[in-house]
């Protein structure tokens, strides 16, 4: 897969919502620390303005992001995929090679980087719970049969999108409607929900999670979710998805821009202290 052909002077986050973004807070720091002259924003757009979107910023050579709701309906208007977008069937990134749409898939990535950091910390997982089933679980499914994990369970309270998402992207999981009373049994439970994004609502009660088990909540907000503040009070290692938003958006930059960006600089534009 190349790389954007010519540095893109603008890059855009296409979603809805967007507001919520930390991604211009710490690609736009990069991009200046590499002295690059690209701005970064947001742009909340509806399904239906997604095409007419992409075509105009064809002619600009606008490079950019995808979030929620959008990472599935640009897969299908690109012309050319990566093997990670093909097989998620989902886009996250974007750029345009002589005129043609290029997508790609770096969220797997982003969810492998907090998973191998659990792993180092606590050894391999040998049984996993994903609550929720929408492109984040996806992403994170992936990332965990990369790591030849297969005891996965699913907790969805639509089990048909949770059965439609194991087909689309081949994983073998249980599934089920409601998050088990019992925890106990599992190594890596996992919140790909929205439940902790505000308030402090917890997407399962932390009780019969063992103290040797992982939590990995993927919401990320400013300072810790509820799920992990409770957890990591009760001595289990828990992390937010704020590792894997920053490696995911740190590969993203390696595609518009053919170099790596300095992670340090990402990190302290975030302005938060690591958990791993
Ligand atoms: P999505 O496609 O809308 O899927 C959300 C999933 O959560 C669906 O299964 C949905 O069920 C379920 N859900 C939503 N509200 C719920 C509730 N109140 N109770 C139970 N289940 C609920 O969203 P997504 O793209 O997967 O994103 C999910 C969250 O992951 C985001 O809000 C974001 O915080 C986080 N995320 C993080 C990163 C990162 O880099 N860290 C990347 C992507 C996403 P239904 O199908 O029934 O609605």
């Amino acid at each position: 897969m190349r790389n954007a052909a010519a540095h893109p002077t603008e890059i855009v986050l296409l979603g809805d919502p967007v507001a919520h973004s930390l991604s211009p807070l710490f690609q736009n720091a990069a991009i200046k620390a590499a002295g690059f002259s690209a701005t970064y924003s947001a742009r909340r757009v509806e399904i239906n303005e997604l095409e007419s979107t992409l075509l105009a910023f064809r002619d600009k050579n606008v490079a950019g992001n995808v979030t929620i709701p959008h990472k599935e309906h640009v897969a299908t208007l690109c012309k050319e995929l990566s093997s990670t977008a093909t097989r998620a069937a989902a886009v996250n990134t974007f750029w345009f090679d002589e005129g043609a749409l290029v997508g790609d898939n770096t969220d797997i990535a982003g969810a492998s980087s907090t998973l191998t950091k659990l792993v180092k910390v606590r050894g391999i997982f040998s049984r996993c719970l994903v609550v929720g089933a929408g492109g984040a679980a996806a992403s994170l499914l992936l990332a965990l049969s990369d790591m030849q994990l297969h005891d996965i369970d699913i907790s969805a309270r639509n089990t048909h999108r949770a059965n439609a998402l194991c087909q689309r992207i081949r994983i073998s999981a249980s599934v089920m409607d409601n998050v088990p009373s019992d925890l106990s049994k599992y190594d890596l439970i996992v919140n790909a929900t929205p439940i902790g994004i505000s308030g402090n609502d917890l997407p399962f009660g932390i009780e019969t999670i063992r103290a040797d088990a992982c939590v990995f909540d993927l919401v990320y907000r400013r300072g810790l979710t509820p799920l992990v503040k409770q957890a990591l009070d009760a001595g289990i290692l828990a992390t937010d998805g704020l590792d894997m938003l920053v490696a995911q958006g740190a590969l993203s930059f390696e595609k518009w821009f053919g170099v790596s960006p300095d992670l340090s600089v990402m990190w302290s534009a975030v302005g938060e202290e690591r958990q791993l």
